[in-house]
């Protein structure tokens, strides 16, 4: 039969000669792996037979089996899975996927490896196959699928592989069978003590019974032959010590050696799920835990649970340590939990289960209601699934609250999950209040650690009824924000949030035990005072409005209004957005998504109102100017100055910083006393203000 030969992707080339070569010790995780695969087909032909029962006419039986040849030295691992079709096999196991997902998982995989991952990870990142060279020199693997011939895939690494249709093999029926030809120094794996200890290690907790063909020797009489149909396992097979060496050797004896092989199951543990809580400890969860998910670490939390009433099902929810490397990358179908009816696995991304942003939760559920063909199209209306959705996601909640309890974990949990909590806030209105207790930020008073909004409530003095925050890009821009200084000066708490997520976050969550949450750079901000500031600032107000209409008029419309501040103590002037706009920070991060509809943006972006410090020494000589009527060109000027300094300052960008720049060159030159020549550039087209204007103006105020 013709055999046709391929090239392995040049990444999986890699992969595999790394694998091959690097010295690694912990070598038996090749055979989880190869479980897990089979698993995983079982799980594809049983999820096919819930709709068309036809597809097992080519076996019923679903199991997994380890056949070790010592003679030969080789392992076999057989499954009466799905198997693959001719197809299959080129893609799945070695070239381009359609997708190019294997590059990308064998790649990422590799440099995880470089910054110190642990070879035992292979299956996290979907390229679980080729541990099977971490002790082979040859791999077989021989597949047959419903919808084709059985074939041979095979290869030695060393950048290609061969596939044949296969004449040699006795049928498989159905499913594949991995032939493993172990390296002369890992014959270990043939011994059957040590395959029973690596598969309870590491295999436990598989849904499909593992068995091991263990050969005994068994002494017959000569009169009671062995006959085939005494044996019930339809594959097993019985070789016969040759009869006539058997006489030679021991010619008296009327009986003859046989050896035998039976299939010895070795996963004999009912579902943990179904199991007492309270009668599993904490190894057996992360065993689970870890055969559920490849993880290489133990889970964070986990809960496990039963609901009874009209509608039953069992649960086991765990938190992991980390997020995964690719934990918003959207597009990746998930195996999250997995749905089981009746202790019949269902299907392994079941999204109708648990919302988006709970995405990092594992799991699985069991339902005793659902019917046990229900098909993904029905799974959107489905009732059942509905109450069992919203089951899932309180008790994350609790798992969360759990969590909570010990800081140290919280901060584990918060680093790697913040993203989903406050995903979770915009999404899931129901549960926002409860979510909102999980946030954690950054604040005025507390820079180092994070806190959370009720221990902030705590620390807030009796004055003050809302929450203030202020967004920006990191720690560094907003700490030392304008917007704060009358906020420290009160003794009030912002908090400072810099995770572009935080805004859209807080803008849902509106309030947080009664308190409102209130942006400290948006108009409106009723900072709570007394009656004295109150009177105060609204006399300044009348004696800087001659001023504010001055410099209204001058900036024209880049701001909406001028107007004296509550909220500064120290800078001249801030720039403000309308409540119901962007803050500077959001226009910031809405520039930066080059992709979006820029009619929003016209929309939404900011209306900025110059607020201006009327204890500022600078601001009260403008004011002085102005009642003097002496607001020449000199004060418009400068008016210009600190509108744009006023930007930057309060988080936006310039949108002309050549002519800023040349504005603060002029202002270098003066202070040096260096002559106009120099500094006097042809003016730019760009209007105001032109600069022979400018430089008068400077010397005006000197
Ligand atoms: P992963 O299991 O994460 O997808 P692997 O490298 O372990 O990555 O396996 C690659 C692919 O090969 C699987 O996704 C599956 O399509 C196919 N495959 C592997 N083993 C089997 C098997 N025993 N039966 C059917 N398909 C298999
Ligand atoms: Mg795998």
């Amino acid at each position: 039969m013709a055999t046709e030969s391929f090239g392995f992707q040049a990444e999986i080339s890699q992969l595999l000669d790394l694998i091959i070569n690097t010295f690694y010790s912990n070598k038996e995780i090749f055979l989880r792996e190869l479980i897990s695969n089979a698993s995983d087909a079982l799980d594809k032909i049983r999820y096919a037979s819930l709709t068309d029962p036809s597809v097992l006419d080519s076996g019923k039986e679903l199991y997994i089996r380890i056949i070790p040849d010592k003679e030969n030295r080789i392992l076999s691992i057989r499954d009466t899975g799905i198997g693959m079709t001719k197809a299959d096999l080129v893609n799945n196991l070695g070239t381009i996927a359609k997708s190019g997902t294997k590059a990308s998982s064998s790649t990422g995989f590799m440099e995880a490896l470089s910054s110190g991952a642990d070879i035992s990870m292979i299956g996290q990142f979907g390229v679980g196959f080729y541990s099977a060279y971490l002790v082979a020199e040859r791999v077989q693997f021989i597949s047959k699928h419903n919808d084709d011939e059985q074939y041979i895939w095979e290869s030695s690494a060393g950048g290609t592989f061969t596939i044949t249709a296969d004449t040699v093999n006795p049928p498989l029926g159905r499913g594949s069978e991995v032939r493993l030809y172990l390296k002369e120094d890992q014959a270990e794996y043939l011994e059957e003590k040590r395959i029973k200890d690596i598969v309870k290690k590491h295999s436990e907790f598989i849904s499909y019974p593992i068995q091991l063909a263990v050969v005994k020797e068994v002494e017959k009489s000569k009169m009671r032959r062995w006959r085939p149909e005494e044996e019930k396992k339809d594959e097993s097979k019985i070789e016969e010590v040759d009869e006539d060496e058997d006489k030679a050797k021991d010619k008296k004896k009327k009986t003859i050696k046989e050896k035998q092989v039976t299939n010895e199951e070795l996963n004999k543990t009912k579902p943990i799920w179904t199991r007492n809580p309270s009668d599993i400890t904490q190894e057996e969860y992360s065993a689970f835990y870890k055969s559920l998910t490849n993880d290489w670490e133990d889970h964070l939390a986990v809960k496990h649970f039963s609901v009874e009433g009209q509608l039953e099902f069992k649960a086991i929810l765990f938190v992991p340590k980390r997020a995964p490397f690719d934990l918003f990358e959207s597009k990746k179908k998930r195996n999250n939990i997995k749905l089981y009816v009746r202790r019949v696995f269902i299907m392994d991304d079941c999204e109708e289960l648990i919302p988006e942003y709970l995405n990092f939760i594992k799991g699985i559920v069991d339902s005793e209601d659902l019917p046990l063909n229900i098909s993904r199209e029905t799974l959107q209306q489905n009732k059942i699934l509905k109450v069992i959705r919203k089951n899932i996601v309180k008790k994350c909640m609790d798992v969360f609250s759990e969590i909570a309890e010990d800081k140290d974990n919280f901060n584990k949990f918060y680093e790697a999950f913040g993203k989903n909590i406050k995903l979770g806030i915009h999404e899931d209105s129901q549960n926002r209040s409860k979510l909102a207790e999980f946030l954690r930020f950054y604040s005025t008073k507390s820079s180092e650690e994070m806190t959370s909004l009720k221990d902030y409530i705590t620390r807030m003095p009796e004055i003050q009824k809302s929450i203030y925050y202020l967004t920006g890009e990191s720690l560094a821009a907003v700490k030392e924000s304008p917007f704060l200084e009358v906020l420290k000066k009160k003794g009030f708490e912002v908090l400072l949030l810099v995770d572009p997520i935080d805004e859209y976050a807080i803008t849902q969550l509106k309030e947080f035990e009664g308190k409102k949450l209130v942006c400290v750079s948006k108009e409106g901000l009723e900072l709570e005072e007394t009656e004295e500031e109150k009177q105060a600032r609204e006399e300044e107000a009348k004696q800087f409005s001659d001023l504010c209409s001055m410099m209204k008029e001058t900036l024209g419309d880049k701001v909406e209004k001028v107007v004296v501040s509550n909220r500064i103590s120290d800078s001249p002037c801030v720039l403000v957005t309308g409540q119901f706009g962007w803050s500077s920070n959001m226009e910031r991060i809405m520039k930066a998504q080059a992709l979006r509809d820029s009619s929003m943006s016209s929309y939404m972006a900011s209306k900025k109102t110059l607020e201006l410090n009327p204890h500022n020494a600078i601001v009260r000589e403008l004011k002085r100017k102005v009642a003097e009527d002496k607001a020449d060109k000199s004060v418009r000027d400068l008016t210009y100055l600190l509108f744009e300094t006023a930007l930057l300052t309060s988080g936006f960008s310039l949108e002309d910083p050549s002519s800023f720049s040349k504005r603060i060159h002029r202002m270098i030159s003066l202070g040096l006393d260096v002559g106009e020549e120099e500094s006097a550039e042809p003016t730019s087209a760009a209007p105001p203000p032109p600069a022979e204007a400018s430089t008068s103006a400077m010397e005006e105020i000197d």
